[in-house]
């Protein structure tokens, strides 16, 4: 593997006549034309063929959000390379698990932005293995700090890119060729590499962005996603370039360098076509209507949600102040596996896209007609779906089409009302969707659990008012282990390194013992909901030790550890 490097610290850009890139600071902004994206496209197509990527081969890419992600993913797709783009807030380790399941063969990174301690063990780690690595992360959000020059194996962006051709034939690729692999939590805990295809992919972005946004030509579209998850690949750059969309590309965050930097970029650029996550809305209503009102809104037209439900104070907040009851809400329910399931207008629920059949099924897999609640599932495949988990086929069968035969399962609770609206409640498997990512509780207890003063951890959901749900785990110690600040400081360090600053937990508990059923297995549900202090916690006859219960209620955490 080689280091393809990237010197981000160029400032910041607005993709305008496709890209308009807006910065982390405002001041940084430049307007990319359709040509010169191909030109750029082109070069690293050129470049990436230099090093000796071919057709099929993985590349990961590990960027915050600069143009040069744009042009590495539409250069692996130019040369039908597969790129496997990770979150640029993913710590070193879950990069490198990454990776290693893809079997990448090279690393596109910034260079410039690397955490040290970090950066120095995953380059050692991947070394064994024959690679070379450095990792990136987003100084928006993580202190920067320089990682040293491997002239054996880094390459620089700017001398390679320079030194190339602007022209380079794309690849031609049959319509179920692998496009992207992008990874998702697993109930497991290890990460899924789902899989999606050239042509189902492509047809169902563009498709759905010209008719769920109902794009138009003079539309300036800006979707504030990461193109390190889902939305931003398909709803960034996939959709919006496929429908030669004008966009705003935004490396910022909503809160820098002041509150109202959302609505500012929104006037700036004349958005009409609006699209975020519930998360973002919540942080910036609790500021008020003030910095709301210092910019003109009056450009907006539409729009979107997405990520997880949306709760009504921030729907209404969003609709009346934002969209100044005037722009329809459309709410985009999907999943990284998906693409595209539902959407719907001005109302907090969705109905579904067409080719897409929903159905709710109950505990023992019967269908569920009218106003019913319980499971959501699919009934039918579609273009956009995708075609596998990565190099584990078993997996993906079994994680999705073996709890109901013959229905995709989405993990996801629903309700359909009388009108067959579906309001989405939310995961009812293990995994907790916090500020819109998703996260499994394996993977947190296991990070939790290598540390050496942990005997076994259990983690749930906690309702939070900006995050949506917030991570709250229960910790066992080893025998002559203590509870202390120290030890709560060094758990939440730890899951930072292992799995990143989101999955930062909230909430660290004492858990002196777990409630477990007779055979061993750990009672989530009671755990929940001593997490929420409910008290009433319905029956408890198949607890092996009903009295951990009170000792656990005893040390609950009222406040954030
Ligand atoms: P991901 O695959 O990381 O994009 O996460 C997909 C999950 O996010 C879904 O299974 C839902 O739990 C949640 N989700 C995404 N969009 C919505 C939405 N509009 N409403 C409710 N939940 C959503």
């Amino acid at each position: 593997m080689f280091l393809y490097c990237i010197d981000s610290d160029k400032g910041l850009m607005f993709f305008k006549c496709l890209f308009s890139r807006e910065g982390n600071s405002p001041d940084h902004r430049e307007a990319i034309t359709y040509g010169q994206l191909l030109g750029q496209v082109c070069r690293c197509s050129n470049t990436l063929k230099q090093m000796g990527v071919r057709k099929g081969d993985r590349v990961a890419i590990y960027l915050p959000m600069i143009p040069e992600l744009v042009y590495t993913m539409l250069a692996c797709t130019r040369i039908g390379a597969v790129h496997s783009i990770v979150f640029a807030g993913f710590s070193a380790e879950s990069l490198c698990e990454r990776i290693m399941d893809s079997q990448c063969s090279i690393l596109v990174t910034a260079g410039k932005r690397v955490a040290d301690v970090q950066g120095s063990k995953l380059k050692k780690n991947l070394k064994n293995e024959l690679v070379a690595l450095v990792v990136n992360l987003s100084p928006v959000v993580f202190p920067v700090v320089q990682t040293p020059w491997d002239a054996a194996c880094d390459v620089c962006w700017e001398e390679v890119m320079g030194q190339v051709s602007e022209q380079c034939e794309p690849e031609w690729l049959d319509a179920e060729d692998p496009l992207f692999i992008l990874y998702t939590s697993g109930s497991t805990g290890k990460p899924k590499g789902v899989l999606h295809t050239v042509a189902g992919y492509l047809l169902y972005t563009s498709l759905t962005f010209k008719y769920v946004f109902d794009h138009q030509p003079d539309d300036v579209y800006w979707c504030t996603a990461d193109i390190g998850w889902i939305t931003g690949h398909s709803y960034i750059t996939y959709g919006p370039l496929a429908n030669g969309a004008t966009s705003v590309l935004f490396e910022g965050i909503p809160v820098h360098p002041h509150v109202g930097r959302f609505w500012e970029v929104i006037e700036k650029y004349r958005v009409t076509k609006f699209y975020t996550a519930p998360t973002a809305i919540r942080l910036l209503m609790k500021y008020g209507l003030d910095p709301v009102q210092k910019y003109d809104l009056s450009s907006l037209r539409i729009l979107g949600t997405v990520g997880e439900p949306i709760n009504p104070e921030a729907w209404h907040w969003y609709h009346e102040v934002i969209g100044q009851k005037r722009c329809p809400v459309v709410d985009t329910f999907w999943q990284t596996e998906t693409v595209r399931d539902a959407e719907c207008q001005s109302r907090m629920s969705t109905f579904p896209f067409f080719g897409v059949e929903p159905t709710i099924l109950n505990e023992h897999g019967e269908e569920l007609e009218g106003e019913a609640e319980g499971y959501l599932v699919f009934r039918r495949p579609w273009p956009g779906i995708m075609r596998t988990v990565y190099g584990n086929q078993e997996r993906f069968e079994s994680t999705y089409f073996k709890k109901f035969p013959g229905f995709y399962v989405t993990g996801d609770g629903c309700r359909r009302d009388k009108d067959g609206y579906y309001w989405i409640a939310g995961r009812i498997d293990d995994m907790i969707n916090v500020s819109g990512h998703l996260l499994s509780t394996a993977e947190v207890e296991a990070s939790l659990t290598d540390h050496g003063a942990v005997a076994e951890a259990a983690v749930v959901s906690r309702p939070h008012t900006v995050k949506g749900e917030c991570l709250y785990c229960f910790v066992t110690l080893k025998d002559c282990r203590e509870f202390n600040r120290t030890l709560v400081d060094e758990l939440k360090r730890q899951v930072r390194e292992k799995i990143g600053p989101i999955a930062t937990p909230d909430f660290i508990q004492n858990a002196p013992g777990l409630p477990k059923t007779r055979s061993g297995k750990i009672m989530r549900r009671v755990l929940r909901q001593i997490a929420r202090n409910e008290k009433d916690l319905g029956d408890l006859s198949t607890m092996a030790d009903p009295k951990v219960v009170e000792v656990l209620f005893n040390h609950r955490c009222e406040t954030a550890s």
